[in-house]
């Protein structure tokens, strides 16, 4: 089944990594919780041959939500990660050392810039930040020691799309390899490894967990870099729960309705707060105004819940009465659950090649399963907040 090439992705979702002959008929996976694997004999300890060996390692549970991703990410290996930021950094950490050179998109996430900044520079690996739309701009970037090229696409907070073809063979002319960090898109609508990328990974705790209930991040990698991933995260000792696993399993089960629910539901809000006098902007690369469309549309089937809109300048306690009133929008991070979420950006602080000037205030939605016109309800009484407060 999972080897069929020709099954579509909502297949691959539903059946690959699963063997319910194996599990007396069971459906699922079971959760395997364990440290030790026991050896019959020395020979085979010493062997090698055994599937099995160490609780670190993998086990059936690990095995079931790997085939999955492996099959749709099109990867040659895949490993699994405590959370979303130290998959990318495991990620960072397989492509570069002391004495090398990273190009990295200026609208990365924040945290994975916090670490090149502080871990990724005390150990010798030096950033330079790259304008977002640069395309094949970035090979007058390279370096002889430069290692590696960090794309996130759409980037965060600010929804950037990014040429990831023409920055693969500028990269790979260089001898550097790409990594793409997908989590808003997911291997449903984009697939970084068929475009050029060499590492493809998310934070699974967004889509692919989509219940808001664990922390989990996943690295796909093909050729020469699944090795280099696969060792490195071997030496950092990373491992997942048991449990934590089982529920990236089940949630990407499903990962495909939910994801076409959310991009519908984000399109119905996005297009509701475009036509709003509040509004100054709406950065959803969906739009056909959006800068990146084009891009977009050429490389990318759909899109998710995740966007951001500019409010028209007013006073930081008009944007601030908008997101108190809302009653369906949580305050919080992260996103990719079920629930609707928002949160003030605070992105002038984040930038460095590409200062952030608007005038008016950058929201970040996450549009969740609701019913759209509820949440356009919600985001009506906010605005009337917002109005009341200028
Ligand atoms: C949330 C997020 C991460 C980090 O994931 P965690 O699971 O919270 O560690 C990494 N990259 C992007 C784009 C994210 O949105």
């Amino acid at each position: 089944m999972a080897d069929d090439k020709t099954l579509k992705t909502d297949t691959v979702l539903a059946h690959a990594g699963s063997d319910p002959r194996a599990f007396d008929g069971f459906v699922n996976v079971p959760v395997y919780h364990g440290s030790t694997v026991t050896f019959p004999d020395v020979d085979t300890m010493l062997s090698g041959r055994q599937t099995y060996t160490y609780g670190r390692r993998g086990s059936p549970t690990t095995t079931a939500l790997k085939t999955v991703l492996q099959d749709i990410e099109g990867a040659d290996d895949v490993v699994l990660c405590p959370s979303g930021l130290s998959a990318c950094t495991v990620a960072i950490l397989a492509a570069a050392g002391a004495g090398d050179h990273v190009l990295v998109t200026d609208s990365v996430y924040g945290p994975t810039r916090h670490f090149l900044d502080t871990m990724g520079r005390r150990f010798g690996i030096e950033t330079t930040y790259y304008v977002p739309g640069l395309g094949d701009g970035v090979a007058a970037l390279m370096r002889p020691n430069t290692r590696a090229v960090y794309v996130e696409s759409p980037g965060s907070h600010t929804f950037e799309i990014q040429d990831l073809p023409a920055i693969a063979r500028a990269a790979h002319a260089g001898g550097a390899l790409v990594i793409v960090d997908n989590t808003w898109a997911t291997p449903v609508f984009h697939k970084p490894l068929a475009l050029g990328a060499d590492i493809s990974l998310m934070a699974a705790t967004k889509y692919v967990v989509g219940h808001s209930d664990a922390m989990l991040g996943t690295v796909a990698s093909r050729g020469e870099a699944a090795r280099l991933v696969k060792d490195a995260w071997d030496q950092l000792g990373l491992s997942v729960g048991p449990d934590d696993v089982y529920l990236g399993t089940r949630g990407i089960r499903t990962m495909g309705v939910r994801l076409r629910q959310h991009e519908a539901n984000a399109l119905a809000v996005a297009r509701w707060l475009k036509a709003r006098p509040e509004v100054s902007r709406v950065l959803h690369p969906a739009l056909p105004d959006h800068p990146g469309h084009a891009l977009f549309t050429r490389d990318f089937t759909g899109s998710s819940g995740l966007f951001g809109f500019v409010t028209r300048e007013a006073p930081v306690a008009a944007a601030k009465a908008l997101l108190d009133t809302l009653k369906l929008f949580g305050l919080g991070y992260s996103w990719g659950g079920y629930e609707s979420l928002a949160v003030l950006s605070q992105i002038g602080k984040a930038r460095t090649a590409t200062p952030w000037s608007e005038p008016g205030h950058l929201i970040r939605l996450h549009v969740g399963l609701e019913d759209p016109a509820d949440l356009i309800a919600d985001l009506e009484a906010g605005l009337a907040a917002f109005r009341a407060a200028e």
